[in-house]
């Protein structure tokens, strides 16, 4: 498959990269990503990976947009309150590029759309159970994953490299923080930007995986909005771990 005049155009600034170029453009065309949860996280996830060129995505959410979440998720406007989120961003994303094709899940994610063949997994959830699920699911299946969340002022961004380090996994790193309450954007406040910023690291950590520029399995970094601070910390592998663990 070669690049046509308007994809030249429309890449142009991938294509002016010596480190992406057609052939990097290519890969990210081949490339079929699904996004669990279309919320803070998955609005700017899904807006950067269609407007790079992510050849599918599949978007999968089982909720309404509500005027509540018009605060940080960047692709509802007033109109859609009351609308599935995938619909009005199935249309939103297909306006900013055609050449995408969509498959919108008005659901929560299940084992028939985890059993479509991904070239990579973004967890954009606030649940524990599902980053769980997809966590066994994309270790299982040797496929990369990349997990975010937000909180408050605070974010946290970790992704996995499962095609090639079987080393540790989300649920290593969960299992220490277990002590902490379970709280999400849902019942508790958040800074919308701080979403932005995972989200568009979610996104640019997905394109560095597929254009096989990702070194930092495991790793896990920290954004404090308030304090404008990153940390970055190496995380460690649970011998006793359910999903990775021997
Ligand atoms: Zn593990």
């Amino acid at each position: 498959m070669s690049l046509n005049d308007q994809q030249f155009m429309r890449y142009s600034r991938h294509l002016l990269m010596d480190d992406i170029g057609e052939a990097g453009q290519e890969k990210l065309l081949n490339a079929h990503v699904l996004i669990v949860g279309m919320g803070g996280l998955g609005c700017p996830v899904s807006l950067y990976l269609a407007a790079a060129g992510i050849g599918r995505l599949s978007i999968c959410d089982g909720d309404t947009v509500d005027q509540s979440n018009l605060q940080r998720q960047v692709l509802y406007t007033s109109d859609d309150c009351g609308k599935p989120k995938v619909e009005c961003a199935a249309q939103r994303l297909a306006e900013l590029n055609p050449e995408v094709q969509i498959s919108a899940y008005a659901e929560k994610v299940t084992e028939q759309i985890l059993a479509v063949d991904y070239s990579l997994v973004v967890d954009c959830t606030d649940n524990l159970a599902a980053r769980q699920q997809l966590n066994a699911h994309c270790y299982q299946r040797k496929l990369p994953f990349v997990s975010a969340s937000a909180l408050g002022w605070e974010g946290q961004i970790m992704a996995f490299d499962f095609a090639h380090n079987s080393s540790l996994c989300l649920n290593c790193i969960i299992n220490k923080d277990s002590a902490e309450p379970i709280m999400n954007c849902g019942n508790s406040g958040v800074v919308g930007p701080v979403l932005g910023a995972m989200g568009s690291l979610q996104a640019t950590t997905v394109i560095r995986i597929l254009l096989g520029f990702f070194q930092q399995h495991g790793q896990v970094q920290r954004y404090d909005g308030k304090a404008g601070q990153w940390l970055a910390l190496k995380a460690q592998a649970d011998k006793e771990c359910a999903v990775c663990g021997s």
